[in-house]
């Protein structure tokens, strides 16, 4: 944790970053976006490997993978008619990682 700025942490919060930082919680606050996020921690995938690896339909899974690419948690790339999906960079592994160390040493 020395890499982070605590000076940072103390500023006031502006509207806009509340705001952004309350979709990211919302968006880890559903457990099946945190099975998705999980499984993007290994690699990128295509939808449909997503939806059978985690059981979960192909319309659930395409909706959930738009809500998260939407507040920047994960990318994609095309390949022809194909989506592959990755996390969005280190920091969404990280907020994860961070959580499931909180609740594993208690
Ligand atoms: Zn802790």
């Amino acid at each position: 944790m020395s890499n982070y700025s605590y000076i940072e942490m103390h500023r006031d919060l502006d509207e806009e970053t509340l705001f952004q930082l309350s979709q990211i919680f919302k968006a880890l606050g559903d457990p099946t976006r945190i099975r998705i996020l999980n499984l993007l921690c290994s690699g990128e995938y295509a939808v449909g490997e997503i939806a059978e690896k985690l059981d979960l339909s192909q319309s659930a899974t395409s909706h959930q993978l738009r809500f998260l690419k939407n507040l920047r948690l994960v990318k994609f790339r095309r390949e022809g008619t194909t989506l592959f999906y990755s996390e969005d960079d280190a920091h969404v592994i990280g907020l994860l990682k961070q959580a499931l160390n909180h609740i594993s040493h208690h």
